[in-house]
């Protein structure tokens, strides 16, 4: 095991920045998520973590260890890929043991190694098949399991339940995270998908354009997110986001309709989070605003909702069942504690 310290990494592509000087520690045994949308430089930073590509400038250190110049053999990290990258030809048994014939590690070793990381990832009696006799999520164990055999001080993951269904994504999501509980290796994780970061990460390091947005545990994230960017990456569904001004001590919010304390906020233009799970859909005329159903998308276990409070759209979320019909008067209502404050123009988190 080991730390990644990542210091001052740089990366262009001719002219274009993709990675601006970014800084970023991860600890021993950690399991770090990045995150952000398609383009922001998550594969590209992994990459450069795995030596795939040349840092133009800042260094990566792996331990005490500057590896910004070594080679991806040499650098002791283990990348899985959303495709899954096996030899076809190949027994699943050749294909975990590959790379440590390639180090001309002893047969009795090397089955040793294979043997326990089949018995990890549920492959024993797989071993002697090929890739295309497996399912894809026995595909994707068999990547993982050529990973664990090298002992690798960091693993490195790239999008790689992607490939899967929806179900056997969630599967394997607890596997990747039952194997990071019995292994305890430093592991980065690339995803788009906010929800395997939110559950599998010990920290979410939310990028964007090339730069650390936010880092951090996942639920604070989730409570205490520092910008409208990333209050509406993390969570699902996303957070309401309203326009709102404050003049005279009073937050007025779907233009006019409702003026609430505005709690010490000064006067000016802001933007107002509210997650859907905050808003409630009260009975008779209690709560604090009327507004009209336009949506009710009843998922069993959850309903969510889309209102609009004059032309202001809002949605709700929550464990009880909605039975008012679209065009329907509702009241809705929300505690002042659970608006996320945003500065209009900046659009960073101000209470
Ligand atoms: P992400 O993984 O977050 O989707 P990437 O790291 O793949 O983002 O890409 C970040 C940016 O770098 C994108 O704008 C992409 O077009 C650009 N990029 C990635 N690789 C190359 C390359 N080899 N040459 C030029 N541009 C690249």
């Amino acid at each position: 095991m080991a730390t990644v310290s990542l210091q001052g990494v740089r990366k262009d592509f001719g002219s274009h920045t993709v990675i601006a000087d970014l800084d970023l520690e991860i600890c021993d045994g950690e399991f770090v998520a990045l995150v952000g949308p398609s383009g922001c430089g998550k594969s590209t930073l992994l990459r450069m973590i795995a030596g795939l590509e040349e840092l133009t400038s800042g260094a990566i250190l792996i331990g005490d260890e500057d590896v910004s110049e070594k080679l991806p053999k040499d650098r002791d990290i283990a990348m899985v890929f959303q495709s899954y990258a096996l030899y076809p030809h190949m027994s699943v048994r050749d294909n975990m043991s590959f790379a440590l014939k390639l180090r001309n590690q002893a047969p009795g070793q090397i089955d040793e190694a294979v043997n326990r990381a089949a018995e990890i990832l549920g492959l024993t009696e797989y071993l002697e098949r090929r890739p295309k006799d497996l399912s894809g999520g026995q595909r994707q164990r068999v990547a993982m399991g050529r990973a664990i055999v090298r002992s690798p001080k960091v693993f490195l993951f790239d999008e790689p339940l992607s490939n899967l269904d929806a179900k056997l994504r969630i599967t394997m999501r607890a596997e990747v995270i039952k194997l990071h509980q019995a292994l305890k290796t430093t592991s980065v994780y690339v995803t788009h998908d906010q929800v395997e970061a939110m559950t599998m990460a010990d920290r979410i390091v939310v990028m964007r354009a090339g730069q650390i947005e936010q880092s951090g545990r996942p639920l604070d994230l989730y409570d205490y997110p520092n910008s409208v960017f990333v209050a509406q990456f993390i969570g699902t569904p996303t957070m309401n986001i309203l326009e709102g001004e404050v003049r005279d001590g009073r937050l007025n919010l779907f233009d006019g309709a409702l003026a609430m304390d505005a709690q010490g906020l000064p006067d000016g233009d802001l933007l107002v989070g509210i997650r859907p799970e905050h808003v409630k859909i009260v009975a008779g005329d209690q709560g604090l605003v009327e507004g009209t159903i336009e949506l009710v998308e009843p998922m069993g276990n959850e309903t969510m909702t889309s209102c609009k409070i004059g032309q202001i759209p809002l949605q709700t979320c929550g464990t009880d069942r909605v039975a008012a019909r679209p065009g329907a008067s509702v009241r809705l209502d929300f505690d002042r504690e659970s608006l996320h404050v945003f500065d209009a123009r900046t659009e960073m988190r101000v209470q």
